[in-house]
């Protein structure tokens, strides 16, 4: 008996089951056991339906009437009435199509859900149903629930476990036993065998407290291990030259925040040490994170070391170029362009004066890793926007120094507590948590389409009033084929309703000389009006711009909204943000709360609660962060798996006895890791 025997030899796991198993990816006992359930049921609770009131509830009943009722702009809405000896009530799914399908009238059911008031009247909503005779004979505990997957029902996931409860005690510890011993775990065996056959709520939960605590163990034990290795890097120090400071500051036509002298004094520090700095400086929208990082790159000049400054887009790049120019040209420092654009002639001539030092701080896209760019003497890589970076483009920039440069990366997407804790462990961070004083937060509205002229009336007394604005046109399909259609469509029509002014059009088919025409022609004010698609998202910085209307504003997510809006209110003035939705029902609850709150930590703890850290900072850096039980909001299982980890790093074990352990861990390293 072997827990990676397959489960077509198992005892009583006929041909097709074994067939419909191995299509859901399920090929030996090990994977099965691991097949944990969704949820629980506890359908001893069930309640009649003439007794329900508003809230969570479990209801067995009849269903009848199931019918696809709408289908509008992708959505799609079931209905079905559910009916048992006491009453009749009506269930909606949205988006859930096969619901249609799944049911056989006449057929009993258990119904877990919300039952609330909406759309006019009461009805349960979204409820998960399962059919009522598979768990008639066992309805007096609480019951697993498993996703059904192809053609396997959650009934034989049920069944064919059991059938495998003997391997159970086979199962590997995963952790050194002075670990399950010291946070008094139960062992993982144990814990599986409760996942599956709890016997009560507390059980169940005290089971997958244990599987979550070994994921974050890894987590955290990888982070911690990425902090030591970066320690042990060498780099070369930059000297904290008070005076070169003094003056840079009082160059400034304002005076800097308390936040910003803060990191500042936190980067100078960092700069100091011969160990590379790994720091990441958060800050919203606004709060003026470039001129922290000119202040640090001329440091780096004065000090001889060439400064490489990354950013996403061939605009922000130009933007940054011209920004950091104005900053560092009095300094006797040179700053130099170096984009997909930069041709021929210019282009060779560019790469020489990096080659030679002559360019002392460059600033670029991508292209400032490619092969033909050799530093002379890097010393200081700054990233912009990192997340929209891939660890590996990261990686490839710090590779070009001959010691490891100091890094510092930057974000407005700020990193919810608990994620900095975890995922982001091995990270200085900073924070400037205030906005340039003067700065009035930006009033935002959610608009219906059809009051449009009311939104255009407002837009004309900015633009009489000598002031900019922005229009955004969201992404139509999938392939963004209509998207060029759809914004020359809203560039036609704005033309002609503000016609004593001047607009601009922006979008991503453009050239990008032409993209950085129209965007300079927009910040020097040779327009009034720039109609773009979401090319403006990240860090165009136009203060006399105080108005942004986003068109179906439902089509973004929390995060590209608070970026969109972040284009305005950089000025003195008050600044307005239109959210226009594309039908007039009910916003949805991202727009509501970016209607609410203009602080960009609370929206980042929002957006991870409602979508997860895989679809946030997944895509690019964390595409393997796949965790399975454990939840990043857990901030107390957190603290005990970081505490855990870190003492078992100091108790001098070696890692590599722990067979189990060292794969997940380096796996995790290298996602989390900068360096
Ligand atoms: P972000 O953090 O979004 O990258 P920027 O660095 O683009 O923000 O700064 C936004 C604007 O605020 C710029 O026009 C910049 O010159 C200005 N700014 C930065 N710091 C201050 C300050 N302390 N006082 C006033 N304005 C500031
Ligand atoms: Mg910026």
């Amino acid at each position: 008996m072997d827990l990676s025997a397959p489960l077509a030899s198992v005892k009583g796991v006929g041909e097709k089951t074994a067939e419909k198993l191995t299509k859901a990816g399920l090929f030996t006992v090990r994977d099965l056991l691991y097949y944990l359930p969704r949820g629980y049921e506890d359908f001893s609770r069930v309640q009649d339906i003439a007794g329900i009131r508003p809230g969570r509830v479990i209801i067995k009943a009849t269903v009848s009437g199931v019918k696809l009722s709408r289908k509008r702009r992708g959505l799609t809405i079931t209905e079905a009435t559910l009916s048992d000896t006491t009453g009749k009530l009506r269930a909606v799914w949205f988006n859930q199509p096969y619901r249609r399908t799944q049911f056989v009238d006449g057929k009993e059911y258990y119904f877990s859900g919300e039952f609330e008031f909406s759309y006019g009247r009461y009805q349960l909503m979204n409820p998960s149903a399962e059919l009522a005779s598979e768990y008639d004979e066992r309805s007096d505990e609480i019951v697993p629930i498993y996703r059904s997957s192809y053609d396997l029902k959650p009934r034989q996931v049920r069944v064919l476990l059991g059938k495998l409860e003997l391997y159970i005690p086979l199962v590997e510890e995963l952790l050194p036993a002075s670990v399950v011993a010291g946070e008094k775990l139960v062992s993982r065996a144990d814990a599986l065998r409760m996942i599956h056959f709890p016997k009560s709520e507390a059980e169940a939960a005290r089971a997958r407290r244990r599987l979550a605590f070994d994921e974050l163990f890894e987590l955290l034990l990888a982070s911690e291990l990425n902090r030591q290795e970066n320690s042990r890097l060498k780099s070369t120090p930059i000297p904290f030259d008070v005076a070169a400071v003094r003056s840079f500051v009082a160059s400034l036509p304002f005076k800097l925040t308390d936040s910003q002298r803060l990191a500042a004094w936190d980067i100078i520090k960092n700069l100091e040490e011969p160990a590379p700095m790994n720091r990441l400086l958060q800050g919203d929208v606004g709060s003026g994170k470039t001129v922290v990082a000119g202040l640090v790159a001329c440091l780096a000049a004065r000090a001889g070391f060439q400064t490489a400054f990354m950013a996403p887009t061939e605009v922000l790049a130009a933007q940054h170029a011209d920004t950091l120019s104005k900053l560092l040209t009095s300094f006797g420092v040179n700053c130099t362009l170096l984009t997909g654009s930069v041709k021929g002639k210019n282009r060779e001539l560019v790469y020489k004066a990096i080659a030679d030092g002559t360019a002392q701080v460059v600033v670029g896209t991508h292209a400032l890793i490619t092969k033909k760019v050799q530093y002379h003497k890097l010393g200081l890589v700054v990233i912009d926007e990192q997340h929209r970076f891939g660890v590996k483009q990261r990686q490839e920039l710090l590779t070009k120094g001959r010691l490891m440069p100091h890094l510092l990366s930057m974000t407005a997407t700020p990193i919810p507590r608990s994620l900095q804790l975890t995922v982001f462990g091995d990270l200085d961070i900073s924070t400037l948590n205030q906005t340039p004083t003067g700065r009035k937060p930006v009033i935002t509205k959610i608009v219906s389409p059809n009051s449009e002229e009311q939104v255009f009336k407002k837009l004309d007394a900015e633009l009489a009033a000598g002031r900019q604005v922005y229009y955004i046109c969201a992404q139509v399909d999938e392939n963004g084929s209509d998207d060029i259609k759809n914004v020359q469509k809203e560039y036609q029509k704005l033309k002609k309703r503000f016609a004593g002014y001047t607009t601009g059009l922006l979008h991503g088919r453009m050239k990008t000389d032409e993209k950085v025409k129209t965007m300079r022609d927009f910040l020097y004010k040779k327009t009034d009006l720039l109609v773009a698609t979401t090319v403006v998202e990240v860090g165009m910085d136009v203060p006399n711009a105080t108005a942004i209307v986003v068109r179906d504003a439902d089509r973004f997510g929390l995060a590209q909204l608070h970026q969109l809006r972040g284009r305005v209110g950089r000025g003195e003035q008050q600044s307005y943000c239109y959210l226009v939705t594309s039908t007039s029902a009910k916003p949805t609850r991202r727009l509501l709360e970016i209607e609410k709150s203009t602080d960009g930590f609370y929206l980042a703890e929002k957006d991870l609660e409602l979508r997860g850290p895989g679809e946030i900072y997944g895509k690019v850096q964390h595409g393997e962060l796949d965790l399975q039980v454990a939840k990043l909001s857990d901030t107390r299982l957190i603290a005990q798996a970081s505490r855990a980890a870190r003492a078992f790093l100091a108790s001098g074990q070696d890692l590599l006895e722990y067979k189990e352990l060292v794969g997940d861990v380096q796996k995790y390293q290298k996602i989390t890791t900068l360096n």
